[in-house]
């Protein structure tokens, strides 16, 4: 099917940030295009209800890997979510379009898009929330930056946190939309909202939209509603609030990768489990911890990530007191 790669846009002209929420960055997650679209609905409603509603900046709603996602599938030659570099932007921003992958398309279409609404109406600054859910049932999760921004809205988010992820993979939107590419200072946060498939990913999803536009000031925290901190809250009080990136194991033989079924995330797994056989070869945990999406699906590159329970350092601390 068709689809535009603008979701939608609010803004009622009042000033404040840009918040750029991106769903679908995998063509194979559709839960956060129908968070965004649901949002939409919702904004709109409220400003009928409550005339005096008030929403500073604005909300633009993106699908990430538009092609991918038409065709329902993760993506087309090569993960978006490793695709982004601003070197090879400048790159291929000077090649044809036709000599091009697909994914290299999406990106010079996604920077066209966000260049375009920059340049009619001028933020001083660009928050970029990318909405994503994994092939494994278990838990819901953000990924930051360093940034300040991004690990306070971690910390509304009420989801776990995961640490040193970002310097185990290469090419996320996070790395791309972190600092000054965009020509304003721009942060960026994932959100893992639960099972590709799972309806409550959808709603997870809203409540982190919903949360982000209290956290950054786009909407005051008297027009939010409770249910939207309980849903995330709910859903993650088993888990550890921070962990730290242990170990990844990156699959060797594509199409012949099988995880043994029945793992969810954040499952405590010890050293010398088997977790996996990767065409002929049986796959070991390689330390005691817990289990990061195993992957249950057929394209993509990490077979599972390996984390374990961190303290909650002082830079969260701060933020989450602040
Ligand atoms: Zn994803």
């Amino acid at each position: 099917m068709k689809r535009n790669r603008i979701i939608g846009r609010y803004s009622q002209g009042l000033d404040g940030p840009l918040l750029v929420v991106i769903g679908a960055m995998h063509g194979n997650e559709p839960a956060g295009v129908l968070a965004l679209e649901k949002v939409f609905v919702m904004l709109a409603e409220e400003k009928v209800k409550k005339p005096h509603f008030e929403f500073k900046g604005t909300l633009l709603g993106l699908i990430g890997n538009l092609r991918a996602f038409e065709l329902g599938k993760r993506f087309i030659d090569k993960d978006l979510n490793r695709s982004w570099s601003y070197e090879m932007f400048k790159e291929i921003s000077q090649q044809p379009e036709d000599q091009l992958n697909a994914e290299q398309q999406q990106i010079i279409e996604i920077i066209g898009v966000l260049r375009d609404e920059i340049e009619k109406h001028p933020p001083h600054q660009i928050i970029v929330l990318d909405l994503h859910t994994t092939s494994a049932h278990g838990g819901i999760f953000s990924l930051t930056t360093d940034d300040p921004i991004s690990i306070r809205m971690a910390v509304e988010l009420h989801a776990p946190v995961i640490k040193g992820m970002l310097e185990s993979i290469q090419g996320s939107s996070i790395h791309f939309f972190d600092g000054k590419n965009m020509g304003i200072p721009t942060t960026a946060i994932a959100f893992e909202s639960g099972q590709h498939e799972d309806p409550d990913s959808a709603l997870r999803a809203v409540a982190a939209i919903i949360n982000c536009m209290r956290t950054i000031g786009c909407v005051s925290a008297n027009d939010v509603e409770n249910k939207h901190d309980d849903i995330l809250i709910n859903f993650s009080k088993t888990l550890p609030k921070v962990s730290r990136l242990i170990g990844k194991y990156s699959i060797r033989n594509q199409g012949a990768y099988k995880m043994v079924p029945g793992f969810k995330s954040f499952d405590p797994v010890s050293k010398g489990q088997l977790l996996a056989h990767d065409g002929n070869d049986a796959v070991y945990c390689p330390a005691d911890g817990r289990i990061l999406m195993p992957f249950y699906q057929q394209l993509g590159e990490d077979g599972f990530f390996l984390i374990e329970e961190a303290g909650l350092d002082n830079t969260l601390r701060l933020a989450a007191i602040n």
